[in-house]
């Protein structure tokens, strides 16, 4: 993936809030990931789910981070449950690379919900 114009995982703001060196208000967090409200939030419920460790994106995790993907999806539905949106539902979204959206290069699940979303994306 050609990524000269983007920093090191390592170095986006999400490695910096799951470093805790930016004041952030937790909606969840576990021993590997960290959740918080989206700062450009697109439905009523918008929260960001990162894995504590630095990862690219989905395609950048291997064999190895089985357990880190399961907490992703697990933290995506604690955060809907916390933020009361479990019952009429969410979408869970990982954006990954430059056709997919991304725009931070550090691995985050969007949790969407509180509004009727439409299908198909743009
Ligand atoms: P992507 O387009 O990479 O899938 O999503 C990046 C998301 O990060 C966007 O929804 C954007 O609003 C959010 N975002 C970008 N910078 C910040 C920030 O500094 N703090 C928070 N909380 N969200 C951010």
């Amino acid at each position: 993936m050609p990524d000269q114009n983007n920093p090191p995982d390592g170095d986006t703001i999400f490695a910096r809030i799951a470093r805790k060196e930016v004041p952030t208000e937790v909606l969840y967090e576990d021993d590997l990931v960290i959740a918080f409200r989206d700062v450009n939030p697109q439905a009523p419920v918008h929260a960001l789910v990162i894995p504590k460790k630095p990862v690219r994106n989905l395609l950048a995790l291997t064999v190895e981070d089985r357990e880190l993907a399961g907490a992703i999806l697990l933290g995506s539905a604690e955060v809907a449950r916390r933020l009361g949106v479990a019952e009429t539902g969410i979408r869970v979204v990982l954006n990954a690379g430059s056709d997919g959206g991304q725009t931070v290069p550090y691995l985050h699940a969007h949790v969407l919900g509180g509004r009727p979303l439409t299908w198909p994306p743009g």
